[in-house]
């Protein structure tokens, strides 16, 4: 077994793909202390800067001293309290749905829903580029799986036009987390429909940032439930908490109790985590400036980047790559990053598709104009270097 583990490892080292952890300091804020030294970072997905808003950690303080820690159960068992009931009907409101359900975490929340609504004999349909859980969820389901070319919506339809299976359906990404880019979610609704397909669509980059309050991709398409019958959506990113949920009809959530085994066999999460998350519903929908500030540092970056020449992808969202190719330069441009103090990282294969590494920025509404610059001045030293170089 060692053999093989070392002969792995090395070999991940070889096609610089080896992945390796730092260890946080500090609260996840612009500024950061990892292994030590203090780092301006755009890489978290705490969009909305809530991860660590003093009303959000009161909340969660306060009832971590009614509730405790742990849930000490799962949810059928005894571990569903008060606040996450509170926290899935508000979430209903706020998607415009008849009920939501919440899971332990996103990851858990796709595997669980698609192996619960497909299986053998079924059909299902993802986005190439979609979600590993995503991808996961469907390869395990027995359904007959099939990827369409990303965002090819006219390659769905005639896959969904050729399938004989009586249950179909088909999985997307709102935002795609490696690209930045939406699914093009009201066109697959329609195809959707024509097709008696049913459409599912992961909106854990979306919620918060997209729609006039933060209602995500079923907002800004408009979309409701009929038209987008399973959305999905998790709280670790713009709410800055932890944990997920699937927002539908009453029937698919009484389905997904009965059904989804990551829901029935696993503990429910920390209550205080769902007092925490009320909270940060409540400033997510109500304190817009957010969403504003984060789309003028969008366009500051944005333009900042074209202006030097770097390529970078069509993403209006604040997961703002920018394409560098091969995973070696990359990773040096990160590092070259870091040694200024920057911390952007190096997404690479797997992750994405091989020739395809990338630096990923992500842009959250707690930066100031300031430290976008500051970004923006490393990066064109490094694009000095490069022409110098070259
Ligand atoms: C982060 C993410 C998930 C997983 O959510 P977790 O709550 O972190 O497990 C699922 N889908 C997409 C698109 C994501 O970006």
């Amino acid at each position: 077994m060692k053999q093989w583990l070392d002969e792995q490892l090395s070999q991940r080292r070889a096609q610089h793909l080896y992945r390796s952890r730092r260890e946080l300091q500090s609260a996840q804020a612009p500024e950061v202390t990892i292994d030590g030294q203090n780092f301006l970072a755009f890489c978290s997905n705490d969009y909305l800067g809530l991860a660590n808003h003093p009303q959000v950690v009161e909340a969660f303080v306060a009832a971590a001293k009614h509730y405790g820690v742990g849930s000490g159960a799962s949810h059928l068992v005894c571990g569903h309290s008060r606040e996450h009931h509170a926290l899935e009907q508000e979430l209903a409101a706020f998607t415009g749905r008849d009920r939501t359900l919440l899971f332990s975490t996103g990851f858990m929340a796709n595997l669980g829903v698609i192996n619960a609504l497909v299986g053998a004999g079924d059909s299902i349909f993802e986005d190439k580029l979609n979600h590993a859980s995503l991808l996961d969820g469907g390869l395990s389901s027995g359904a007959k799986f099939q990827r369409f070319l990303h965002n090819d919506v006219a390659q769905l339809e005639r896959k969904l036009a050729a399938a004989e299976a009586q249950k179909k359906l088909v999985v997307v990404d709102g935002v795609f987390s490696m690209d930045g880019d939406l699914a093009p979610v009201h066109e697959l609704a329609r195809i959707c429909d024509q097709h008696r397909a049913w459409l599912m669509v992961d909106d854990a980059h979306g919620f918060g940032v997209l729609g006039k309050n933060g209602g995500g991709v079923a907002e800004h398409f408009n979309l409701n439930q009929d038209q987008l019958p399973v959305l999905m959506g998790t709280l670790g990113k713009s709410f800055g908490t932890f944990g997920a949920f699937i927002a539908g009809s009453d029937a698919l959530i009484e389905t997904l109790i009965q059904l989804a085994r990551t829901y029935i066999y696993t503990t429910a999460l920390p209550p205080a985590v769902a007092a925490a998350s009320r909270v940060s519903l409540q400033l997510l929908q109500t304190e817009h400036w957010r969403r504003e500030k984060l789309r003028a540092l969008i366009q500051r970056f944005r333009a900042g980047v074209e202006q030097l020449g770097l390529p970078l992808m069509a993403s209006s969202t604040p997961i703002q790559p920018i394409m560098v190719g091969d995973a070696e330069t990359a990773l040096a441009w990160s590092s070259q990053l870091a040694a200024q103090g920057i911390l952007v990282t190096a997404i690479r294969p797997p992750t994405v598709a091989a020739g395809s590494a990338r630096l990923r920025v992500t842009l959250s509404a707690a930066h100031t104009e300031a430290q976008v610059d500051r970004l923006l001045d490393a990066l064109s030293q490094l694009v000095r270097k490069t022409d110098c170089a070259e």
